[in-house]
């Protein structure tokens, strides 16, 4: 669906950069374009040196676009200076300033902008609200935790209303539970704002339980944008499909394709029903992707068969490794349940019943 112009916060157009000269020169960014949404939590996910602070602080001002542009609200931001943008930055440093108090931290910004002091203190008391501060307002930041003053960091980066807030990693610094807690606050954060949040992340389970939308980034590239059920579900490349969560690769033979949808036949002879994504033409062999639970086990009748090779536990569920016959293996995971009465064994012969629905044709 083509975007309407006005629900566009940040439209990314064409934008290359270059990083060095001659052999030194690095392609951080290769002529990616993004069209990022009013009220949005949209995530730049990829792994370490994809291009993702790149693109954030292009957005930011922090460095300018070797190629291609960068609107704000339909506006080319080129000639506006970082402080100039209704941009703001949260480091995954906080880069808090140790001898200020918790609230000195927060007006900061305001102050920068030469408000009057009646709105600073009105707007910093909203904001030590807004992120459940009230109580340490007058503590040094540097006497409070990690956890503390990442809220801090987001109050301050908050208090001057910027259109959008770009985050950088903000949550790698804290420790498992308060990342868990901080992941919902800042979803929360996003939600009673209304601000567009651009969140940087590796972590691929922090943006599927965070994003409105993801973008997956490799090598200078946006491979993808959708939703975290469509990039889960329905990964366009090999990737993505490896890049977020266990998955399965079957090579099979196209049989026949319609718009969005095609035969394929498996390695097995079996011949399943898969999706194609949008725009491709997939002819001969293709790479079919099939995630563990998409797929259960059964005595017989499945598309699928082999040997079980491993079992491992999860507490939650199982998942069951499976050494296909002619070559190949598959992961299949199952819920557990209570019912104990049919338990596989390592080393039993297993089909494998692909669900309707489950595969998808990668492309390349
Ligand atoms: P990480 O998760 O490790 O921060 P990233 O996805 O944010 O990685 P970038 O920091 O955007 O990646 O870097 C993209 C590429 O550009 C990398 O190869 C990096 O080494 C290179 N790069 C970034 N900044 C510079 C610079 N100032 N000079 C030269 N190369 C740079």
């Amino acid at each position: 669906m083509p975007e309407k112009p006005d629900q566009i916060a940040i439209d990314v157009r064409h934008v290359t950069k270059v990083f060095g000269f001659g052999p030194d020169k690095v392609h951080a960014l290769k002529d990616v374009s993004v069209a990022i949404r009013e009220n949005e939590f949209f995530t730049l996910l990829g792994p370490s040196g994809c291009g993702k602070t790149t693109l954030l602080r292009l957005i930011a001002g922090f460095d300018f676009p070797t190629d291609g542009e960068i609107l704000l609200h339909g506006q080319d931001i080129a000639p506006l200076p970082p402080y100039k943008r209704p941009v703001n930055t949260v480091f995954q440093s906080y880069a808090l300033f140790p001898h200020l108090t918790v609230a000195q931290n927060i007006a900061f910004g305001l102050e920068m902008l030469g408000r009057p002091r009646a709105e600073i203190d009105a707007r910093v008391s909203q904001m030590l609200t807004l992120v459940r501060m009230e109580e340490l307002r007058n503590r040094s930041t540097a006497q409070i935790s990690g956890g503390q003053q990442q809220r801090v960091a987001l109050a301050r980066a908050l208090a001057p209303q910027p259109k959008v807030l770009l985050l950088d990693e903000p949550l790698s610094a804290l420790d498992f539970k308060l990342r868990k807690e901080m992941q919902i606050e800042l979803k929360r954060l996003q939600h009673e704002t209304g601000i567009t949040f651009i969140f940087v992340t590796h972590d691929q389970e922090e943006a599927l339980t965070m994003s409105d939308r993801i973008a997956v980034m490799s090598a200078g590239n946006i491979l993808q944008v959708g939703s975290p059920k469509d990039i889960y579900d329905r990964p366009a490349v090999r990737f993505v499909a490896d890049f977020i969560g266990e998955t399965n690769f079957l090579e099979a033979a196209m049989v026949s394709s319609t718009k969005d949808r095609a035969s394929v036949r498996l390695g097995s002879g079996a011949v399943i029903d898969a999706s194609v994504p949008k725009g491709f033409s997939p002819s001969g062999k293709v790479t079919v992707v099939i995630r563990p639970e998409h797929a259960r086990l059964a005595d017989d009748g499945g598309e699928l068969s082999g040997r079980l090779a491993n079992i491992v536990y999860f507490g939650t569920d199982t998942h069951f490794h499976v050494d296909l016959d002619g070559g190949g293996s598959f992961i299949v995971r199952q819920q557990n349940t209570r019912d104990e009465s049919r338990r596989a064994q390592e080393g039993d012969k297993v089909s494998i019943v692909v669900g309707t629905g489950a595969a998808q044709v990668l492309r390349d």
